[in-house]
């Protein structure tokens, strides 16, 4: 913003000073000269060309498209071929693109340019050698906090208050071992700090990430603060205040927090397909068809099939003492044998087998026993590093402090 606002002044300075030593008796009209805002984009001064910008549709070829603008389809074969081993220009997606066009009478294409996503962009210069390049726009990353009281789900709040979605699924998966996002109660509520990525310095490109929040379920507090423990991989994760990991060994729930539990795990219930009372050895989720269903821990695939009553399947070995089952699966998306890590997407919701709507059922064992994983305790994941114990604590110091001075914002319905 600011740069642009200081751009934007010196234009205007320059164009009245212009305006100050014009000699006076020039007729007043002769002053009402456009003035030539400079427009650089992907480090082209885009007044210096004649510019096609416009998003590639279905059906719309690299090819196609420079055809329609003057190019000849030799001059294409030759583009094409000069670059194929940076950039393959046969592969393009429905992603936004620019021709610069030279101004002369010819008014031939010089540069092409695409934009995969907000932040990166190749350039196919084709002026003097033909060179393909992979760019990206500076990002400006910038510290936000927000914070929030929740009255249905977290989305929603999340929603309400103008927030990226993202935020509601990252904070979800941070505490996605500690809290279940299935039983928030009301007045649960939340602060965190995190920070957002810019281009071209004020166009929002998203979340970059959460650095350290607050989460208050059932009046008990967790904090969570991202860390490089593992100083190996150099792999940022998230602990507490007492530097223990919020990571468990398994998830609370086969599926990401926007759905609802719609039958637990009971030595009795009446089955809905079946019309009878039998015990319900699983907890219910109830989601849209479709949805992911994750692997609420590593391991090895040791079903994935279809059968009457669970439709389509998947059972996961996780140690000597644990397995997991998912079922009534739309679509399996993991095979026998493969091994799968906590949060892998497995399959997706559906309704196959002796289902009345689209859930998924899931199934703990724990030592040939089904049991209910609600009422287990279940194994940590691995702790910090004892050396990195009191760097942890130094460095929270902070961030902890800051996240203490963010008071809670009420949605006002
Ligand atoms: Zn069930």
């Amino acid at each position: 913003m600011k740069k642009s606002l200081a751009l934007l002044a010196a234009i205007v300075c320059f164009a009245a000073c212009k305006k100050e030593i014009t000699p006076l008796e020039l007729p007043v009209s002769s002053f009402i000269e456009p003035i030539e805002i400079p427009r650089v984009e992907f480090g082209f001064t885009f007044n210096d060309f004649d510019v096609v910008q416009d998003t590639i549709r279905k059906g719309d070829s690299f090819g196609q498209l420079l055809f329609n603008n003057n190019l000849s389809y030799s001059e294409i074969a030759n583009i094409t071929a000069a670059v194929k081993d940076s950039f393959d220009l046969r592969k393009l997606d429905l992603n936004p693109y620019t021709i610069l066009k030279s101004k002369d009478s010819l008014n031939k294409p010089q540069v092409f340019i695409y934009q995969p996503n907000r932040i990166d962009y190749v350039v196919v210069d084709f002026r003097d050698t033909i060179v393909a390049q992979r760019k990206s726009k500076p990002v400006t990353i910038v510290k936000n906090t927000a914070s929030g009281v929740i009255n249905s789900t977290l989305s929603e709040t999340i929603e309400e208050q103008g927030l990226s979605y993202n935020i509601a699924n990252d904070l979800s998966s941070i505490y996605a071992w500690t809290i279940d996002f299935f039983k928030l109660q009301k007045g649960d509520r939340f602060k965190i700090v995190y920070t957002e990525k810019y281009i071209d310095d004020t166009t929002y490109v998203g979340i970059d990430q959460i650095k350290s929040s607050y989460f208050e379920h059932n009046n008990k507090p967790f904090y969570a603060f991202q860390f490089v423990a593992d100083t190996i991989n150099n792999i940022p994760d998230y602990f507490d205040e007492e530097a223990k990991t919020l990571r468990k060994a398994f998830l609370k729930a086969p599926l990401k927090f926007s759905t609802r539990i719609s039958s637990r795990f009971t030595r009795r219930r009446f089955h809905p397909v079946q019309r009878r009372w039998k015990a319900h050895k699983g907890t219910d989720y109830a989601a849209q068809r479709g949805t992911p269903i994750i692997s609420t821990a590593n391991g090895t695939v040791t079903k994935s099939g279809y059968t009457r009553g669970n439709g389509n399947y998947v059972k996961i070995r996780h140690n000597a003492t644990y397995s997991t089952q998912y079922l009534h699966m739309s679509k399996r998306k993991s095979k026998v044998g493969e091994f799968v890590k906590q949060g892998e997407v497995i399959g997706y919701v559906g309704s196959t087998g002796l289902a009345s709507g689209p859930h998924v059922c899931y199934r703990f064992w724990k030592n040939g026993r089904q049991v209910d994983p609600y009422k287990q305790k279940l194994p940590e994941a691995k702790p910090m590093d004892p050396n990195m114990v009191p760097v942890y604590l130094e460095f929270i110091k902070n961030p902890k402090r800051e996240l203490d001075n963010i008071s809670f914002q009420e949605t006002n319905l």
